[in-house]
């Protein structure tokens, strides 16, 4: 009698084990905020169509706003049943299409782009963040940290095609947010040259402060790399 009352309690222990295990793998210690220069939109890997509300402004915007871990790894699709809800974002459409828009071919209203980004990447966010509080967060981020081209611009560094040399990028960016940790992406233009595509920054689980990333992926560079305009 006693062995089979261990026994399901030990069985019992274990589920809430489990249960408790798969909460945990669904979280995340981190934001990444991945911004990108829409003029190294098009190259080899695609071309670039203007949203049907125009021709962005010439800024960096939000390519992705990733919750991750510490190790690197990025959780995604954690919630296949938390669908994509435009109607719970219209106070923000219209700053999510400056900030946020699509770059893809054919051209859209971006909604698809929001709508693959909140499956894949903000449901794995939900124990902070429901559908308005991480688009309105990654917003807030994007727009009260840092202007990255603002500030390249004031290191002489712009986006006039020119190439610039890959050390004094990144340590022109590091500065730019404030000496935290910050990675660099690039890609191939037309050419096959190395350009200067993505920037990666790393945000607290709260979205509240900077942090130093704890790990960056591969910035596949040059060590010079074309900054082309747009
Ligand atoms: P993710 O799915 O968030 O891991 O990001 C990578 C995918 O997003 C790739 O398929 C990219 O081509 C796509 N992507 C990145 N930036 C944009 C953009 N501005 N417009 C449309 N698709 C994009």
């Amino acid at each position: 009698m006693e062995t089979k009352f261990n026994c399901s309690t030990f069985i019992g222990l274990l589920m809430i084990q489990s249960v408790a295990l798969i909460c945990v793998a669904q979280d995340y210690d981190f934001f990444y905020l991945v911004q990108q220069w829409p003029g190294s939109y098009s190259g080899t890997q695609h071309s670039r169509c203007y949203p049907t509300t125009g021709k962005p402004a010439q800024s960096f915007t939000i390519s992705g706003f990733w919750p991750s871990y510490n190790n690197g790894s990025i959780p995604t699709y954690c919630d296949p049943n938390n669908h994509f809800n435009e109607t719970k974002l219209s106070d923000l459409i219209s700053y999510l299409q400056t900030d946020w828009p699509s770059l893809a071919c054919p051209s859209s209203n971006s909604t698809q782009l929001w709508g693959e980004e909140w499956e894949k990447h903000g449901t794995c966010s939900e124990s902070g963040f429901d559908q308005h509080s991480y688009f309105l967060e990654a917003l807030t981020v994007k727009d009260s940290f840092v202007d990255i081209l603002q500030m390249l611009q004031v290191d002489g560094i712009q986006p006039d095609g020119r190439v610039y040399n890959l050390n004094s990028l990144i340590y022109n960016l590091k500065s730019a947010f404030y000496g935290y940790n910050v990675g660099i992406e690039c890609n191939e233009d037309e050419s096959g040259n190395s350009q200067f595509y993505q920037v990666y920054s790393c945000i607290d689980r709260t979205g509240i402060s900077l942090i130093d990333c704890p790990v960056l992926p591969d910035a596949n560079c040059s060590d010079s790399v074309v900054f082309p305009s747009f």
